[in-house]
């Protein structure tokens, strides 16, 4: 097909410093928690997205010097000679499929408590690390700061001989050279402190060194976070953020801007719009000549095109969005946007680097493992084993749309059978709680695919048992049918029933997801401790109930500290009024109180409300899986040969979970696996 003239404008050519991006879309730096720890992984990942038209494609955080290191979080190094072997790797992918190849030389200063490499952390002058640690960090002499500049212009021409296009001096996210130009953290008193000239000093001189060693090669970018969002204590967009755009706007050859920290430029969905940071970010494109990238979750072109045609930025940057979906660009191009795997701002991806683990995303279940087991994310294997037998795949939800998606992408012939009205299964549900209306898109995505797959039918209000199934005829039967969120009280710290929950005024998050109204004061339970308890608590309190949240955690929803939420979620609900009782758990329920302990000295007290909520854990519905397993002369006489539970039906688990097994089971199917081979390629280090 194609590409619509509404979008050409997002296809010109714009000049960067010496080099020219073939277009507008430009891969920001993100993180992969892949690192130098798996070359091989986060090369094979970046190459997929140049493959997927993205012009500028970036590695993540790239140490300039050991001094500055983020062990046990994965970064990559241009420490010497063998990360220029390791990183042309990535350079090299990049620019088989025409893009520019772009890293970003990072020194985190009080940032860095250099686990790893033990070397003393630095900073302007002198202060405790970013997060609490128990070693400080150096004030910075002016032979420091000499031997920063130098590492700076060593690494640049590290990264110029590996193969990189365009280079970073980098003050974002609170790292080093935005370190001086905040007050907060330099209160220097010589020509690096004070006047904002001297604070954007160091930045200046690296520009201009990076320059002078690369440039005749190389664009050199500049990526500075013009906001904190934490108001005068720190840098705004009307105060220093502005100023120094306006004192180095032509210096470097791109500025890449954005807000701090990561929670606030990684916004999830729950708590920032696509195009969030325009409101910061908006003036930098007036006050410098240079091409302007800024990022915003953006999945629609459309709202692409205005960026570009109000003369907010002249790349539409991307992080999350090219992670769900590495060929958005490609897919704009050929006129198929509909195809689009738009991201739903989750932040599951932050979430597994957060964790020091690579990233994985709830639409893609495909990133990370691009190399380990060369799952492209758009090309399957065509159907191979069983090539002439049906699927059944019962059950619609994340876990089932994605099997039948893929499956029927390899060329199978599929039915998709599901209980309900539509499909969707817990996204149905869960996008209508507050904040979480994005998450549709995990259904509608699969729905739109799967309309398009004349070999994929769908069977809705199909409730499927065994004697249906054995009747059915299928020779294979993947069974997705999901969860239901526990009535017992059992969680992570509950490990028995407890008393009391039967009555008729204790609620599951499925009975309120489903229409019961709870009534009164409430209490809810937490002991998932992800978000499900946060939102239900938002909206019982939105509707004007008094609500308690009563949660085993040291803080609410304390899981949602690696989806970056954790501190916006508990803000919100102080905000709105919630009562917290934190780090309790409950004992039984009493009608009109709950009984919780201290989970430190098990001391008992009674929390009051008409209606208990609770959010434990979950139980898988896998009564029809078992049901078929147990019985092998019943699935032998119907010829059933293959039977597997897929999703929540399997092992409860988040979305991303759920879409991951779906595509997996769907990738072996009819495969030769051999439970006793090691799944996927290991990037190991051998001895020699
Ligand atoms: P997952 O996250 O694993 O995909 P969900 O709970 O979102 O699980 O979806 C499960 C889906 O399975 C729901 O749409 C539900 O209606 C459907 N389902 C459950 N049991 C049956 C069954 N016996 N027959 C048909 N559909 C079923
Ligand atoms: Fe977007 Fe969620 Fe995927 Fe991250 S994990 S890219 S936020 S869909």
């Amino acid at each position: 097909m194609a590409r619509n003239p509404r979008y050409d404008i997002l296809f010109e050519p714009v000049r960067i410093g010496p080099l020219t991006a073939r277009n507008r879309f430009y891969q920001v730096p993100h993180c992969t928690g892949m690192g130098y720890d798996l070359p091989h992984s986060v090369s094979r990942m970046r190459e997929v997205k140049a493959e997927g038209g993205w012009a500028v494609v970036n590695t993540e955080y790239n140490s300039l010097h050991w001094s500055s290191e983020d062990a046990p979080y994965r970064l990559c190094a241009m420490w010497d000679e063998n990360d220029i072997r390791l990183q042309s790797l990535t350079a090299e992918k990049i620019h088989r499929h025409g893009a520019l190849a772009g890293t970003e030389l990072w020194h985190g200063g009080n940032h860095s408590p250099n686990r790893f490499s033990r070397e003393t952390p630095i900073s302007p002058s002198g202060s405790t690390q970013h997060a609490v640690f128990p070693l400080q960090t150096r004030a910075m002499d002016r032979e420091d700061i000499r031997n920063l500049r130098r590492w700076q212009v060593q690494a640049a021409k590290r990264a110029m001989q590996a193969g990189f296009d365009i280079v970073y001096c980098y003050a974002g996210h609170g790292y080093l050279p935005f370190q001086f130009i905040t007050k907060r953290w330099n209160q220097r008193t010589d020509e690096y402190g004070g006047p904002i000239e001297n604070r954007a000093r160091l930045l200046k001189e690296m520009i201009e060194e990076t320059k002078e060693a690369i440039g005749h090669k190389c664009a050199v970018a500049v990526r500075l976070a013009v906001d904190e969002l934490i108001g005068p204590a720190g840098v705004t967009a009307e105060n220093e953020g502005r100023e120094v755009i306006d004192y180095l706007a032509e210096l470097p050859d791109l500025w890449d801007v954005n807000i701090s920290y990561v929670e606030n430029d990684s916004m999830s969905a729950r708590f920032g719009e696509e195009g969030h940071q325009e409101k910061y970010i908006g003036f930098v494109k007036k006050l410098t000549s240079k091409p302007v990238v800024s990022v915003g979750r953006f999945t629609s072109p459309d709202t692409m095109v205005s960026m570009i045609k109000r003369g907010v930025c002249d790349f539409i940057g991307a992080a999350r969005p090219s992670i769900a979906d590495p060929w958005l660009p490609r897919k704009i191009d050929e006129g198929r946007e509909e195809d689009i795997r738009e991201c739903i701002g989750c932040n599951i991806c932050r979430a597994h680097n957060n964790q020091g683990v690579p990233i994985r995303c709830t639409q893609n279940p495909t990133m990370g493992e691009e190399y380990r087991r060369d799952w492209h994310p758009e090309i399957v294997t065509p159907k191979r084993g069983f090539a002439n037998d049906q699927v059944l795949v019962v059950g619609g939800g994340p876990a089932g749309l994605e099997c039948a998606m893929i499956l029927g992408k390899r060329g199978y012939q599929v039915a998709l059978a599901d209980a309900g009205r539509e499909l969707g299964g817990r996204i149905n549900r869960e996008s209508r709680l507050p904040g979480l209306g994005t998450w549709g898109r995990v259904r509608d995505y699969r729905l739109g695919q799967i309309a398009k797959l004349p070999n994929v039918e769908i069977f809705l209000e199909s409730r499927m048992d065994k004697d249906t199934i054995l009747e059915a005829g299928y020779r294979h039967v993947i069974l997705a049918t999901g969860a239901a969120w526990r009535r017992d009280g059992i969680g992570h710290n509950v490990y028995f029933p407890l008393p009391g929950l039967d009555a008729a005024n204790v609620l599951t998050p499925d009975d309120v997801m489903s229409g019961k109204q709870p009534s009164g004061s409430i209490v809810v339970y937490d002991d998932d401790q992800f978000y499900m308890a946060g939102a239900l608590a938002e909206r019982f309190r939105a509707a004007g109930h008094d609500v308690t949240l009563v949660t085993p955690g040291l803080d609410v929803s304390s899981w949602t500290l690696f989806t970056d939420e954790q501190f916006k979620v508990q803000t919100k609900l102080m905000k709105m009024g919630v009562n917290l009782v934190l780090a309790h758990r409950l004992e039984a329920w009493h009608g009109d109180a709950a009984a919780v302990a201290c989970i430190y000295t098990g001391a008992s007290r009674r929390v009051a409300g008409e209606t208990l909520v609770t959010v434990t854990a979950r139980q898988a519905d896998d009564g029809l899986y078992r049901s078929l397993k147990e019985d092998a002369a019943a699935r032998e006489a119907a010829d059933i040969v293959t039977l597997r539970p897929i999703g929540d039906c399997d092992a409860p688990g988040a979305i991303v979970h759920a879409t991951y097994a779906g595509h997996r089971a769907a990738r072996e199917f009819g495969e030769t696996i051999d439970p006793d081979q090691f799944p996927f390629k290991r990037e190991l280090v051998f001895v020699k």
